[in-house]
């Protein structure tokens, strides 16, 4: 995963875009460190992670 990713600082998701596709107004920060790729919301992972759609979303993001 490149660095350019950047991660909402509420839901988690990656994005390379600036802002997050549904936290629009919530600037995505740069500062995150590792990432899970949910295919299956309904595995264990995703809902440890309290995932509700598939993509890609980082295990912790600073805020
Ligand atoms: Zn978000």
């Amino acid at each position: 995963m490149k660095k350019e990713y950047k991660a909402c600082k509420i839901c988690k998701r990656l994005t390379p875009e600036n802002i997050c596709p549904v936290h629009g107004e919530e600037k995505a920060k740069e500062d995150w460190f590792g990432f899970l790729i949910i295919n299956n919301i309904n595995s264990t992972i995703a809902n440890k992670a309290n995932v509700s759609e598939p993509g890609i979303y980082a295990i912790k993001v600073r805020s």
